[in-house]
């Protein structure tokens, strides 16, 4: 099973996408971990992306492309992966399946999109932001993240739909019940 998750900041794409790993056994590649995780070793490409991030803006789809190729080409990405945070644009999403492609494997089977309302994913993220302290979960921030997601990311939605493999999931209510939309939708 090789799938995409979509939706807004908050949505649940990490959540969900941890127990699609632990249900299918395959790994879950999130960028946006990916570049967390760079910005607190102080690589050079964490460097580079840290002031965009703490904006809410995307990072240059070359450096998140870059991340992709590498985790993908990995021996237990073979199987199947859940992707949380990629692609986030257009041009993501059409590299991604040219990637898929040129690395010899299978083409996405499924996005799955989990719709939350703003007004739900702001409180959301108010509340993460005092749990976890997140350099990006502050209001003007996540307004910002919000934003960028309705008008580069959410297009996405017609992009996979064009393509048959789109699902929207509603992404509220308890974690097992739309992990249990998820798992059908995936059918
Ligand atoms: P969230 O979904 O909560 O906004 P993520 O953890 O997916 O957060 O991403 C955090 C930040 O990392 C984004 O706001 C963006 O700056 C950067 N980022 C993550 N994935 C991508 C991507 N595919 N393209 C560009 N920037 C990305």
């Amino acid at each position: 099973m090789r799938m995409v998750l979509l939706g807004a900041p908050g949505s649940g794409k990490g959540t969900q996408g941890e127990k699609l790993v632990a249900h299918f056994g395959i790994p879950k590649i999130s960028t946006g971990d990916a570049l967390r995780a760079a910005v607190a070793a102080g690589t050079e490409l964490g460097r580079k992306a840290k002031a965009t991030m703490d904006a809410g803006e995307l990072v240059a789809n070359d450096i998140v492309i870059g991340i992709v190729e590498e985790r993908l080409g990995q021996p237990d990405a073979q199987k199947g992966f859940v992707l949380d945070g990629f692609p986030r644009n257009t041009a993501q999403a059409q590299v991604l399946d040219a990637m898929l492609e040129r690395l010899g494997q299978p083409p996405i089977d499924r996005a799955i999109h989990l719709a939350v309302d703003d007004e739900e994913i702001i409180h959301r993220l108010l509340d993460r932001a005092q749990k976890e302290g997140r350099a990006d979960d502050k209001e003007d921030v996540i307004r910002n993240r919000i934003a960028v997601y309705n008008a580069e990311t959410h297009p996405l939605l017609a992009y996979y739909e064009q393509q048959g493999k789109a699902r929207t999931v509603q992404g509220t209510g308890g974690l097992d019940e739309i992990f249990s939309r998820i798992t059908a939708a995936l059918n």
